[in-house]
């Protein structure tokens, strides 16, 4: 570890103490031991699992606390400097410096090596009603804090959630668990359109609404109607639905506005922050990871941003390798994500057909349905794969599942085939797991991709 001990003597700041931000502090803190790591946090909390947060609010986690992952004095411990309540309020990367607002004072701090962790933020559109005070967001440690002493407070019986995608579906989720009459409104024809292709959208809505709540898709939220300062209802462009509280979760963008009012250069198709392949912005000593990040698309090839914790963890790791003048080894996305709709699994990787169609792929897709076990064996029950591959290529790009058991595992070996880059005939020949508990003797995986390897054969003089 030579390089690392050059950075030994070294002042490395970093804004935000969440995934990004405490894993690159961490890694700093194992490789350059003499380094000063100083992090700085505007919230009172850092390293909290936000992924966990939906799960209080049904009982299913008790205790909020146990979400706060790592305590700071754990960090201090490890020689990492964390400042709680501390809010970076500018930079100038030509001066090495940073100025900070923190203890009711504001003052300049000097950097060698900066990096910014600072994620995203929940969008709340500018829709009439949107700061009634029974109108909440679902982002920050904070968040979760207002909303439970809310629904313990206030009681209410009906909410509606605005925005179709993972964190909508888990709200509505937990919502009715909790015993509330749940609306979760979607201005896209389908749930989830970023990331799930019609087929596994639609058995998504279904369980919703097995499960009671009111699925209203298409419908644009035009206003939320206010009464003494309360929400009382939302109107869409299909009309207006009574409630006694709403959640907007309608999506994030990248927290850039430190980079770019120091002039550091943004990714002009999603505003996050310009990176190259070690994490590195265009301001000299200044690095960038996490959800305020670009990465590199394993599929496209192309830098891309993609807010999910398990690239914003590694992303930290390797910016604190490439601050060290280490070898950065920063693994591309494909973007894997899981959702539990009830008891309904659903998981996407890749590119969707419409995405790979955008993208210049000349997209061919599938969809089966088959079992998650042996068909005779108890509790088998239907599970459906969604794959997608190109044409030309033959290369797999996506994959999509949803189904009672097994969807996470079966998501992430479509992961490891697009990581490896396989083409569709390669995947159907993985020696995937059978007994009649786990799987079926031909996996569900190995059904579409058979299927898949039909569709593509039936354009092609040859078999492939
Ligand atoms: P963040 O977690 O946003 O942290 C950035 C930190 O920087 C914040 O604490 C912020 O306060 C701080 N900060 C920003 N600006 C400043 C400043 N100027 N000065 C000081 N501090 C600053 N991902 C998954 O992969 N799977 C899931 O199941 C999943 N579920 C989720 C559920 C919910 C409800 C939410 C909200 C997110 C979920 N995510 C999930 C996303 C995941 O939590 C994020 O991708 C991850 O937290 C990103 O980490 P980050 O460190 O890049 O950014």
């Amino acid at each position: 570890m030579a390089r690392a001990l050059m950075a030994a003597m070294e002042r490395i700041v970093i804004v935000g103490g969440d995934a990004a931000g405490m894993s690159a502090a961490s890694r700093l803190a194992r490789w350059a031991p003499g380094a000063r790591v100083i992090v700085y946090e505007r919230e009172d909390v850092v390293s909290y699992a936000a992924c966990g947060m939906p799960y209080h609010l049904d009982g299913r986690i008790p205790d909020a606390s146990t979400l706060l992952v790592r305590a700071p004095e754990k960090f201090a411990d490890a020689g990492i400097d964390v400042r709680l309540g501390h809010e970076v309020v500018a930079i100038d990367p030509s001066a090495g410096k940073v100025l900070v607002r923190g203890d009711g004072a504001e003052r300049a701090e000097d950097y060698d090596k900066l990096l910014l962790a600072t994620g995203a933020r929940a969008v709340l559109p500018a829709l009439p009603g949107r700061d009634a005070d029974n109108v909440f967001l679902f982002r920050r440690y904070a968040d979760l804090t207002t909303l439970t002493a809310y629904l313990e407070r206030d009681r209410p019986r009906r909410m509606t959630v605005v925005g179709g995608g993972y964190i909508g579906i888990e709200l509505a989720d937990v919502l009715t668990q909790r015993g509330l009459a749940v609306t979760l409104v979607e201005a896209a024809p389908q749930l989830m359109p970023t990331t799930l292709d019609a087929a596994a959208a639609k058995l998504a809505e279904e369980e919703l609404r097995s499960r009671g709540v009111e699925v209203r898709l298409g419908e644009q939220v035009t206003e939320i109607v206010t009464a003494a300062g309360r929400g009382r209802a939302v109107r869409t462009t299909h009309g207006q639905w009574e409630c006694d509280a709403v959640i907007v979760g309608v999506g994030v963008r990248p927290e850039t506005a430190l980079a770019t009012e120091a002039g550091i250069a943004v990714d002009g198709r999603s505003g996050a922050i310009a990176t190259d392949i070690s994490l590195r912005t265009d301001a000299e000593g200044v690095w960038a990871a996490g959800d305020c990040a670009t990465t590199t698309h394993a599929v496209t090839g192309q830098r891309a941003w993609i807010p999910l914790g398990p690239a914003a963890n590694k992303q930290g790791r390797s910016a604190a390798d490439a601050m060290l003048g280490l070898p950065a080894r920063v693994p591309g996305v494909v973007g894997t994500s899981l959702v539990k709709v009830f008891d309904l699994e659903v998981g996407s990787t890749g590119l969707t057909a419409e995405q790979a169609l955008s993208e210049g792929f000349d997209a061919a897709t599938t969809t089966i349905t088959s079992t998650d076990r042996a068909h005779y064996y108890p509790n088998a029950a239907p599970t459906t794969v969604t794959l997608v591959a190109d044409r030309k290529s033959n290369r797999l790009l996506g994959g999509q599942i949803t189904g009672r058991t097994g969807v996470a595992g079966r998501t992430n070996v479509i992961a490891t085939a697009l990581h490896s880059g396989m083409d569709v005939e390669q995947f159907t020949g993985l020696d995937l797991g059978y007994a009649p508990p786990f799987a079926p003797v031909w996996d569900p995986l190995l059904v579409a991709g058979n299927q898949l390897l039909h569709t593509l054969n039936a354009s092609t003089e040859e078999p492939r």
